[in-house]
């Protein structure tokens, strides 16, 4: 269900069926886009084209990687399922709300056709065309209404119906999300864990280094040695960084 959805959606944002470009982009990793058009049979800056037109209504995302050799940027791409999912479901309410507008206007008003050119027109144009056909010159029959509002409420169940899978394959991808993101913050609270402990342990074993140093020096020598060991226990937290001025000012070169 989930696939049939995104199909559709990139389908009505490219303009033409696109269940290849879902097939390639749909996991969660970002797909390199010299693959995708390989696998598309595309040109490079075809397939950048459709994906461009995709991530401007924001259903697919990318992350750039510098070549280190040529210098150049190759972009990732991957589709955001849950924004997708929001944007049919948006569509969906559209089409359901103007649907309901239809048939009201069926139930309330009068509409006529021309059977032989299979043309309609609602009560106030049927007048001014005084209900003869411009085209053909035959008179008007009144419409059977009852039959086309039978039509749209089959059409707005399905509409509805729509409406409630797709909201049900946004709850589902929205705990999928969750989980993923708790799982990352547990490893990075369980990487914070280690580097605390790390540290710990290398001023501990600094500290006993400078102990067992200082045990073995005159009493004399004591003073001068443990200002060292103060300003070795707690290092400084300002180190300075290597300056990149150097390193841009070689690229500009290239
Ligand atoms: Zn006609």
């Amino acid at each position: 269900m989930l696939k049939n959805f995104l199909n559709e959606v990139i389908s009505i944002v490219v303009g033409k069926p696109s269940d290849s470009i879902v097939r390639l982009l749909e996991g969660d990793k970002y797909v390199n886009e010299f693959i995708i058009a390989k696998k598309l049979d595309l040109t490079i800056n075809q397939t950048r084209n459709i994906l461009y037109k995709i991530s401007d209504y924001g259903l697919v995302s990318s992350i750039r990687k510098k070549d280190k050799k040529k210098g150049w940027y190759t972009y990732f791409w991957k589709i955001e399922v849950l924004k997708s999912l929001e944007f049919l479901k948006e569509l969906t309410i559209k089409n359901i709300t103007q649907l309901r507008n239809q048939i009201k206007s069926r139930e309330t008003k009068g509409f006529y056709v021309c059977e032989r050119c299979n043309i309609e027109f609602n009560e106030e144009n049927a007048m001014l065309h005084d209900f003869t056909c411009n085209e053909c010159g035959e008179v008007f029959t009144v419409k059977d209404n009852e039959k086309v509002i039978r039509e749209f409420k089959k059409n707005e169940d399905k509409l509805v119906n729509k409406l409630k899978l797709i909201e049900e394959e946004i709850t589902t991808e929205k705990a999928r999300l969750d989980k993923i993101k708790m799982k990352e913050l547990k490893k990075i609270e369980a990487e914070k864990l280690k580097q605390r402990e790390e540290k710990r342990r290398i001023q501990k074993e600094a500290r006993e280094k400078l102990k067992k140093e200082s045990s073995k020096k005159k009493p004399s020598e004591k003073k001068s040695s443990k200002k060292k060991s103060s300003t070795l226990s707690k290092p400084k937290k300002n180190i300075k960084k290597p300056s990149k001025t150097k390193d841009k000012k070689k690229s500009k070169k290239k």
